[in-house]
């Protein structure tokens, strides 16, 4: 490390980030940043999951790091409860329904969840309100790609002006 890089500011609270990151899962690349697309949030502003925005605290630019994160830090533990069987008559007959794709309804608190369709045969639905990564380890390689101390109007808007 040189002494350029001693006195450059690490992540910290209300500091805007701009991360590069590949996510791999179970050996595979899931998702990735592209070139210049880095993802913007304020940290500690509890903008992405916990177990990546806790190990970012100290980073400086252009540093990279592996980050491990538990399902408990990430998406959550895989609830088996939270699958369910509805038949198709129960929906609005406009929605698409075919299987893999996502349909949002809403509990009796009127909360929007997400269900993903895992099983469709024309009469009934088999609906999985788990998010997809729940019970999945998650496996960051990233990259701090932009630091800055971020402003007031973007603590106060509560995202990243990039
Ligand atoms: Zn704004």
């Amino acid at each position: 490390m040189d002494e350029a890089q001693k006195d450059s500011p690490t992540v910290q609270d209300n500091y805007a980030v701009g991360l590069e990151y590949t996510l791999v899962i179970d050996g595979e690349v899931y998702e990735q940043t592209e070139e210049n697309q880095w993802l913007y949030f304020i940290q500690g502003g509890e903008q992405i999951i916990p177990g990546l925005e806790s190990q970012l605290y100290g980073m400086r630019l252009g540093e990279r790091r592996e980050i491990k994160v538990n399902p408990e830090e990430g998406y959550g533990e895989y609830d088996e409860d939270a699958v369910g069987c509805v038949p198709r008559s129960e929906l609005p007959g406009d929605i698409p329904v075919e299987k893999g794709a996502y349909l949002q309804m809403r509990d009796k608190d009127g909360e929007v969840l997400d269900a993903y369709i895992e099983d469709y045969d024309g009469e009934n639905l088999s609906l999985n309100f788990n998010h997809p990564l729940a019970g999945k380890e998650l496996f960051f390689l990233v990259k701090v790609a932009d630091l800055r101390p971020a402003t007031e109007e973007e603590i106060e808007h509560g995202h990243v002006h990039v």
